[in-house]
């Protein structure tokens, strides 16, 4: 400041000289008050100048000289540098931040104290039906109208998620959301969404399988109960006494086909598909298959056609006792529902670009359209009393496309009524060898 003030005594003292040098003491009185309005205008074209600088506001073109006046200008200049430089980083977190909402899996909804959306995520968008240029600032109750969300709303008491059917939903492709809000700030609210149709639909299945396996379970053990109650209480004719243990095996063996296809299942469920795995002959699982048939025929006491062809040059790779029981099961299914005089016939026979086919086909009584893209779930049976009859677990064919989709193939099933049934199981090449060439590696 005594610079400034300096400069004003100098500005005043150059006035007065000049002034007196030429024209004594009034110039020299003219000379101060001339010095005095220069410095006056010099001062205030400098203050002016920065004025304007910061009316622009823009950190460039800040004047530049010197005294109170041009430090003054550096100064601001500083103070709004650093300024700008916090704003760009909040700036740029906040856009990281609302990047990461942005791809966030559930739907993010702002709303504002009087319940308007101020702003949501894609995810929101898709779940909730928002729309960017139509639905900024409109209220959520007016766009989403399910009566389950507009009672959760109001009761504002948002302990729990409210589950409601997503806006386009339908019964053949059912999507389910859970809703929940926290509130926030002074008084705004984020809504969340997660859609819940997968979780909703496995506990469903859950629920169910638990239900099927009670009742296959409890059938025969209510037989089971009965018989040896009637054992108990009544004398019975010696031949009589071993007609009713027969039955007894009967529904105890039953019993326990159903906790062994079971345990596989969730065997198969719960390890990881086989890797390269070990090499067996498609010959060998053929041979096995058939030993099984033939005995089964002979236990039903059916007379059936039954053609093994040879395949003699295809090995299979993966897990040789998954596939050995994937085609024992067509091959069981093909005997149990086939009539007597019927036909049966097995191939392995070499499949599209170098892989594989096994193929069950049989004359038995085929199966309607309808019901084909069901048979493979679990418990799925055409007709309940014929499975149960032939010694059915309602299972197989759940654990044949799961063994077939662990080894990278596909069961494709081809049947009408009236017009037999063929099954096959198709692997990809990763999984087939010629035979020779699985030997060699074996030896080596
Ligand atoms: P199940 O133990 O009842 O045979 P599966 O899962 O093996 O159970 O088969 C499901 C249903 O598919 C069977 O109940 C039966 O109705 C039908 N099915 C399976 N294989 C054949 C076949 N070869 N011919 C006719 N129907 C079949």
């Amino acid at each position: 400041m005594s610079a400034r003030v300096l400069a004003f005594a100098l500005s005043l003292a150059a006035g007065a000289v000049i002034g007196w040098l030429l024209e004594g003491w009034p110039g020299a009185t003219f000379g101060v008050a001339a010095g005095a309005a220069l410095w006056f205008a010099l001062d205030t074209f400098a203050a002016t100048r920065v004025l304007r600088w910061l009316e622009a506001g823009q950190l460039r073109g800040a004047p530049s000289f010197g005294g109170v006046w041009g430090r003054a200008a550096a100064r601001a200049r500083r103070t709004i540098a650093a300024r700008e430089e916090r704003a760009e980083d909040a700036e740029r977190r906040l856009e990281a931040f609302l990047d990461a909402i942005r791809t966030s899996p559930n739907g993010v909804v702002l709303l504002d104290a009087r319940g308007s959306i101020e702003w949501f995520n894609q995810t929101a968008s898709d779940h909730l039906g928002l729309d960017l240029q139509r639905d900024l600032q409109q209220q959520v109750v007016n766009l989403l109208r399910d009566p389950r969300f507009t009672e959760f709303y109001h009761a504002g008491h948002y302990t729990q998620d409210v589950v409601i059917d997503a806006p386009g939903s339908t019964p053949a492709r059912p999507r389910r959301l859970a809703l929940h809000i926290h509130p926030y700030g002074e008084g705004r609210r984020l809504l969340l969404s997660r859609d819940v149709t997968a979780v909703e639909q496995a506990e469903t299945m859950r629920r169910d399988f638990v239900a099927n396996v009670s009742h296959e379970i409890r059938t025969p053990l209510t037989v089971l109960a009965g018989f040896v109650e009637t054992l108990q209480t009544l004398e019975l004719a010696p031949q009589e006494r071993e007609r009713y243990l027969g039955m007894m095996a009967q529904q105890a063996q039953r019993m326990q086909m159903l906790v062994a296809d079971l345990l596989t299942l969730s065997r198969l469920e719960a390890s990881p598909p086989p890797g390269e795995g070990e090499w067996v002959a498609a010959q060998g699982l053929m041979a096995q298959a058939e030993q099984e048939a033939r005995a089964l025929a002979a236990v039903q006491a059916k007379s059936l056609r039954l053609v093994f062809e040879p395949a003699p040059g295809l090995a299979l790779g993966g897990a040789p006792g998954e596939l050995q029981s994937a085609l024992s099961n067509l091959v069981s299914n093909a005997v149990r529902y086939t009539p007597s005089g019927g036909t049966i016939e097995v191939q392995a026979t070499p499949g599209d670009k170098g892989g594989a086919v096994l193929t069950v086909r049989d004359t038995g009584p085929g199966i309607a359209p309808e019901h084909l893209p069901r048979l493979t779930e679990r418990f799925y049976r055409v007709d309940r009393s014929r499975s149960r009859e032939s010694g059915g677990t309602g299972l197989g064919l759940a654990i044949v496309k799961h063994i077939v989709q662990r080894h990278g193939g596909e069961l494709r099933i081809d049947s009408a009524p009236g017009r037999g049934s063929t099954f096959r199981i198709v692997l990809p090449a990763a999984r087939v060898r010629s035979a020779d060439a699985a030997q060699a590696r074996e030896r080596a």
